[in-house]
């Protein structure tokens, strides 16, 4: 009896349902941040002063490089 051939993995498919992008940019080259976050983080983070910075994050973009800081708009705006 012949095995059949291994199914490969359905195509990337979030976990926990639809994750957000940040509403941040490079303000050096102008890419966004390679980072999504779940609906519950943007729930919990809707009290927040808007410009309270919660994280940094480094430019992946070749010879750019530049870190910025993420602030709670950057979550709170998160589509
Ligand atoms: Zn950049």
């Amino acid at each position: 009896m012949m095995t059949s051939q291994p199914v490969p993995p359905p195509p990337e498919e979030p976990a926990n349902g639809r994750l957000l992008r940040l509403s941040a940019s490079c303000p050096r080259c102008g890419s966004r941040p390679a980072v999504r976050v779940a609906p519950g983080v943007v729930q919990a983070l809707a009290a927040h002063a808007p410009d309270a910075r919660l994280a940094t994050y480094q430019c992946q973009r070749r010879r750019c490089g530049a870190i910025f800081d993420l602030v709670a708009r950057a979550f709170q705006q998160a589509s």
